[in-house]
């Protein structure tokens, strides 16, 4: 049976524009067609721009017919609700920002704008971008499309989702502690966390600034390589996004990995559900079989990533979350009588648990009697654990792990257990905190469910993730 439209690859669906098959228009209507019949169930979305998209689709038609080409002209996508669109309502998925129209697109929008891309709508995720399930969002719960009482893994719950389904051809997420690759593997899809610094954070609505990234959420590794090339390098505002040359990406693709070096850190991932290991296991056998070189390493210090992370990670978001004070953005409360309350009342209202929660402990962490204890050596803690990584790829081309230490979770099964949650980021957070590019590929299923496989390469060798990734 063949596929239909809104099922297709970017690479699929770019050829059969170009032959002239289709139009961008067609494509376009047919993911928002399924969005219609599945988001009500799924709420991938909190935004569509249906207007909208069909008017950036007969302009890509227009500029199709008028010679140009391109990878993306005519492509639809969705982008996570972090991310500034222009005049696109942009709630971070809370009520703090309910009904925030963003004045100017972010730099990724802008690059994508350029290349003809087509914006559906604006996907759902955990509030702020905190959490491992989608389930922090002030607009409902995000369900996975493979099994619907479980999560589809967070914070880019709607983009992973949205792309599992066939909403659209592809998305936008943000990973700044896994927050791409934990709903990828949950959903069944590839998600790539560039190096810190190849995309560019502006008009990213911050979380974690020393570690955001956006990066592309897709249905192959191709579509990734693909978006890659498109949304990196440097644009106006971030002085942290890499003046650095950026490749042609999809060349990498299926390219032999004979000979290519694998560092795999046994004592860290012991722990994974049995049958992810077996399935991890029975990957490795095939890499080897393609010439792959599978070599233990040892990450000592990799353990102690999550405590570190959620030291760094809520000191950064108590000081970013300040300029939510009522005043200057979004809600703010009616009832509040002078100006504290106009802080404490919108702010009491408008952030939820969550968010809150982070708040608190950065705000002790960074203290002036518990900074040294907490923050700095947390910080010492993270040099440690990058400068160990980038020791070892310095042995092996490429480190692989499982992404997830188990499949997607059933609904409300952890909420309550914070801790539990984010632990979910055991095998994500050292490449987070020490800025290095990972993705997530399936590499089977375990109960029905599927899993990814997590590689990790060295600063700015994206090529390798995609020439290995190809060949899984
Ligand atoms: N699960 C992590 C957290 O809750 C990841 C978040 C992210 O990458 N945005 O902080």
């Amino acid at each position: 049976m063949s596929k239909s439209l809104n099922q297709l690859t970017i690479r699929q669906a770019q050829a059969k524009l170009e032959d002239g098959e289709i139009t961008s228009v067609e494509l376009t209507r047919a993911c928002l067609g399924r969005i219609k019949k599945t988001n009500p169930k799924i709420n991938a979305l909190i935004t569509v721009c249906e207007a909208g998209a069909l008017e950036e689709a007969e302009k890509a038609d227009e500029r199709r017919k008028n010679g140009e080409t391109g990878q993306l002209l005519g492509i639809p996508y969705i982008a996570k609700d972090i991310i500034l669109t222009k005049g696109i309502r942009t709630t971070v998925a809370s009520k703090i920002l309910d009904n925030y129209i963003a004045p100017y697109d972010a730099t990724i929008i802008k690059k994508l704008k350029k290349a003809g891309a087509v914006l559906l709508g604006k996907a759902n995720m955990d509030e702020f971008a905190h959490g491992a399930s989608g389930e922090n969002s002030a607009y409902g719960a995000t369900l996975n499309p493979v099994d619907n009482t479980r999560v589809p893994g967070g914070s880019s719950s709607g983009s992973a989702a949205a792309v599992a389904d066939d909403m659209c051809i592809f998305s936008l997420g943000t990973d700044t502690g896994g927050s791409i690759r934990c709903p990828a593997s949950f959903c069944g899809v590839v998600g790539l966390k560039p190096t810190y610094g190849r995309s560019s954070r502006f008009g990213l609505i911050s979380m974690t600034s020393s570690t955001d990234v956006p990066g592309p959420i897709a249905k192959t590794v191709e579509d990734a390589s693909i978006v890659l090339s498109v949304i990196a390098g440097p644009g106006e505002n971030d002085f942290t996004a890499l003046d650095k040359p950026v490749g042609d990406y999809s060349k990498m693709i299926n390219k032999s990995i004979e000979r290519i070096k694998i560092g795999i850190p046994r004592k860290l991932i012991k722990d994974t559900d049995k049958n992810i290991l077996k399935v991890f296991d029975k990957l490795l056998d095939k890499l080897r079989e393609q010439g792959v070189e599978i070599i233990d390493i040892e990450l000592p210090h990799a353990k102690y990533g999550i405590p570190v992370y959620y030291i760094i990670t809520p000191s950064e978001i108590s000081s970013n979350l300040a300029r939510f004070d009522g005043i200057r953005y979004g809600f703010s409360d009616k009832e509040a009588k002078n100006l504290l309350e106009v802080y404490t009342k919108s702010r009491g209202k408008g952030f939820g648990d969550e968010a809150k929660r982070r708040i608190m402990i950065g705000t002790y962490a960074l203290s002036a009697g518990y900074y040294d204890a907490y923050y700095l050596q947390a910080q010492k803690v993270r040099t440690k654990i990058k400068d160990e990584l980038d020791s070892e790829l310095k042995k092996v081309d490429a480190i692989m792990t499982p992404t997830q230490p188990d499949i997607a979770f059933k609904i409300g099964q952890q909420v309550d257990d914070p801790l539990k949650m984010y632990l979910e980021d055991i095998f994500l957070s050292p490449a987070s905190l020490a800025g290095l590019p990972a993705i997530s590929i399936p590499m089977g299923e375990v109960k029905e469910m599927p899993v990814g496989v997590q590689i990790i390469g060295k600063r700015l060798d994206e090529k390798i993730l995609f020439r290995i990734g190809s060949n899984i």
